[in-house]
């Protein structure tokens, strides 16, 4: 066999050992959830390629994850039977940073540094496969991939800045598939190998691991022995030659080891909703998703008749900046509760709402299914309506939560894909619009409801008012504002530059149309003809004078009843677009 090779790492995983081993010292237990949720990983990826090729199961029809722990040695090795890993797999996976859970770590950590958040909260991270080196001072993985006929050693010690990688020889060592991991445990963290500990720590961390979970424990049964009985013995005196020694039983216990089977297979989500508690339902979502803040809230639904799936949704109390953002994976698809995929666009769920995180689970669908057919499927239409009926729900119900300030991070969070979707999804403007929250001139710097503009209309207000504006102060300032202050009118301040593109969107909201105050027609419905035109004539040259002087710069110069104390307002034309829109339409071709 061909000597170890030896590999530096990449440079960042350097530097994120040493993070991790600096900063998570008080939350160690946290190696077992990563290294377990890699084997489920790995488990999973299996599984969904078996579908379509059955022979990848020919060394073993078993999924399952075994831990064994060997409490005078201090090692623990974590057995999967999952994809395993190629030799180039695992230079390109242990030696580098390709995954998403230790950029988003880098990143938290940056972030919770910068607020002097507590690091305890870090320790909820996915911080992947390096924190094994959090309890060990050397990581042993021996791995065969069904693409390869080797099976290859990947080996490192904690502190060093290079790993080395071999074929497997020691015949003991072989498995038909997957990876075996042995940590090496650090001399203060030994007592992680002891079998009672490993077992609470798998029920802890990973209880909603859907591959049985086996530890490596100590069993005992009692059984009844025939033993001698020495009283007797003597009384029989001390002739050896005589052979008949008296007997008595006595229980005794047969100790033994044996895998036992730690954690609960059933998916959460098959479970009855009323049995499962707000914590289980965020501690699923903590490890599914690699967050580590709670939810701000959760719906888990069954949907009969037509087309029957199984489905929790979740709102991220985190902020999600990139709107446009085509790789959410936000929603996990099961079918018959083989994982197939979270790399939608928008077939499932729409792109406007990927800030919603959840899994589905469907019967009704092929488990080799796709992305073609997702597109075809009548049956992914129907399961998509229901799931965005269900968001919708899940949302107004914070905003209708007593605590106001729930709705407010929301809206904080979220607000702008809302807003995206009354662009992108007219069938459901009926469910946005209720949601959506602006500023408006007696909100005083709070945001409203359109439920709450409309309660606060006059009786003879028909319409509902807005002004565009690039900040708070330039819309309070607008002249357009004081005719409608005068009658007690309130008015929208769209601020924000997706707020105009969303109400012209919308239209109407309760069959209140909405009108912008900054266009030439506004009718407050308190025309006086006679003294229009009176005043027409009186400063009609005016006019004229001023349209000359000004030129092309203006459509038309006119008489207005819109103000109440400035001399005169530049209007938008009733077809164009408002001074707002054309500020953005410049930003843009810029
Ligand atoms: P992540 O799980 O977020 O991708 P990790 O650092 O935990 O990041 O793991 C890095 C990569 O190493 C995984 O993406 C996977 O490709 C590989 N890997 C880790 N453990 C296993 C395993 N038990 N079986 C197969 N591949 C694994
Ligand atoms: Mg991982």
């Amino acid at each position: 066999t061909p000597p170890a090779e030896k590999y530096e790492y990449q440079a960042e995983v350097n530097r994120l050992m040493d993070l991790i081993v600096h900063s998570l010292y008080s939350n160690k237990e946290v190696f077992l959830r990563e290294l377990v949720s890699n084997a489920s990983d790995a488990l999973d990826k299996l599984r969904y390629l078996s579908v379509t090729d059955s022979d990848l199961l020919k060394d073993g029809p078993e999924l399952d994850i075994r831990i064994q722990t060997d409490k005078d040695n201090g090692t623990i090795t974590i057995i999967d039977t999952g994809i395993g890993m190629t030799r180039q797999e695992l230079v390109d996976s242990l030696g580098t940073i390709a995954s998403s859970g230790t950029a988003k770590f880098l990143k938290a950590l940056k972030e919770s540094q910068e607020a002097s958040v507590d690091s305890n909260l870090i320790g909820q991270f996915g911080v992947g496969f390096y924190s094994a080196f959090l309890v060990s001072d050397k990581v042993v993985v021996s791995t065969k991939s069904p693409k390869s006929d080797k099976q290859y050693v990947w080996e490192s010690e904690a502190e060093s800045s290079s790993y080395t990688i071999r074929e497997e020889t020691d015949p003991e060592k072989l498995i038909p598939r997957g990876t075996r991991l042995t940590l090496y445990l650090k001399r203060d963290d030994k007592g992680f190998a002891h079998p009672e500990r490993i077992q609470k720590l798998v029920k802890n961390y990973s209880q909603f691991v859907s591959f049985p979970i086996y530890t490596w424990q100590e069993k005992g049964y009692t059984k009844e022995v025939e033993v001698d009985d020495p009283t007797e013995a003597k009384k029989e005196g001390d002739d050896e030659t005589k052979t008949e020694v008296k007997k008595k039983t006595k229980t005794v216990v047969e100790k033994y080891w044996d895998w036992e089977l730690t954690n609960e297979t059933q998916p959460i989500w098959l479970r009855n909703p009323r049995e499962v508690s707000t914590e289980e339902y965020n501690e699923f979502y903590k490890n599914t998703f690699n967050e580590y803040m709670d939810p701000l809230a959760s719906s888990h639904f069954t949907t009969e008749g037509e087309v029957e799936f199984r489905s929790i949704l979740y709102v991220p109390a985190t902020k999600k900046d990139d709107i446009t953002d085509r790789k959410t994976k936000n929603i996990r698809l099961y079918v018959k509760r083989v994982f197939i995929s979270d790399d939608f666009d928008g077939e499932l769920f729409p792109r406007y709402l990927s800030f919603v995180k959840g899994v589905v689970d469907s019967n009704d669908l092929p488990l080799n299914v796709s992305r073609e057919i997702l597109q075809e499927s009548r049956v992914v239409r129907i399961m998509r309506k229901r799931l965005v009926r269900k968001a919708f729900d899940m949302i107004l119900g914070i905003s209708c939560s007593e605590n106001r300030d729930d709705y407010e991070k929301f809206w904080e969070n979220y607000g702008k894909f809302l807003k995206l979707g009354c662009m992108e999804d007219k069938e459901n403007h009926k469910r946005i619009a209720p949601l959506l929250r602006f500023f408006s001139s007696q909100s005083n710097e709070e945001l409203i409801s359109l439920d709450e503009y409309v309660e606060n209309m006059k009786p003879e207000q028909k319409d509902i008012y807005y002004i565009a504006a690039d900040s708070l102060s330039s819309a309070k300032h607008a002249p357009f504002l004081e005719k409608l202050d005068e009658k007690e009118y309130e008015v929208l301040f769209l601020v924000d530059p997706m707020d105009e593109v969303s109400v012209t969107n919308l239209n109407s909201y309760k069959d209140k149309r909405f009108i912008d105050i900054s266009k030439e027609d506004l009718d407050l419905g308190d025309k006086n003809e006679e003294r229009e035109k009176e005043i027409k004539q009186e400063y009609g040259q005016t006019c004229d004078w001023i349209k000359k002087r000004l030129g092309d710069k203006v459509g038309r110069v006119d008489i207005s009843n819109r103000l109440s104390s400035s001399p005169c307002v530049l209007a938008a034309a009733k077809f164009g677009w408002s001074a707002n829109m054309e500020r953005l339409m410049r930003a843009q071709s810029m």
